[in-house]
């Protein structure tokens, strides 16, 4: 669950991020407004960091599907950070969007080696006399020196 540690780091730096940045952002272009008399609309920005906002907190859902497919979770996050750096204009969004892209890889690392560990745990039986995990299709238990007989598994 590493890759949760990150993911809500750029969850908390994307809200706080975008918020800040609209806030820099819709200042300056009042300032503009008032020096120039020229009425620029602030909603283009509004939406920009809303998307940002609502991105990050979308890693929340990351963190819910980790549990059940760690890639599934990569991905969201992936997704998380493209939109969070978007929304963000790259220079509020880069950072969460770093976290978020480094929880994608390590969910995806850690989608890897539980995959792993299941092929390993499958490709392993438990010796009846014993009860120590020796490879399936092993004849002979190594722990205990018991033969195994392979029909009483079926
Ligand atoms: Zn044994």
């Amino acid at each position: 669950m590493k890759s949760g540690v990150y993911a809500i780091i750029g969850i908390l730096l994307g809200v706080f991020l975008c918020v800040a940045g609209y806030h820099t952002i819709s200042g300056a272009v009042s300032f503009g407004n008032t020096l120039t008399g020229v009425t620029q609309s602030i909603t283009p920005i509004f939406v920009l960091f809303g998307i940002g906002v609502i991105a990050s907190l979308l890693g929340f859902a990351g963190i819910i599907l980790e549990k059940h497919d760690k890639k599934i979770a990569a991905i969201q996050y992936l997704i998380c950070g493209i939109f969070v750096l978007i929304g963000g204009l790259f220079i509020f969004g880069g950072i969460p969007a770093i976290f978020f892209i480094v929880a994608a890889y390590i969910a995806y690392q850690e989608g890897i080696q539980e995959r792993k560990q299941v092929i390993e745990k499958e490709s392993m039986i438990q010796c009846p006399y014993c009860q120590s995990l020796v490879p399936n299709g092993a004849a002979k238990c190594k722990f205990c020196t018991e033969w195994i007989n392979k029909k009483e598994e079926k």
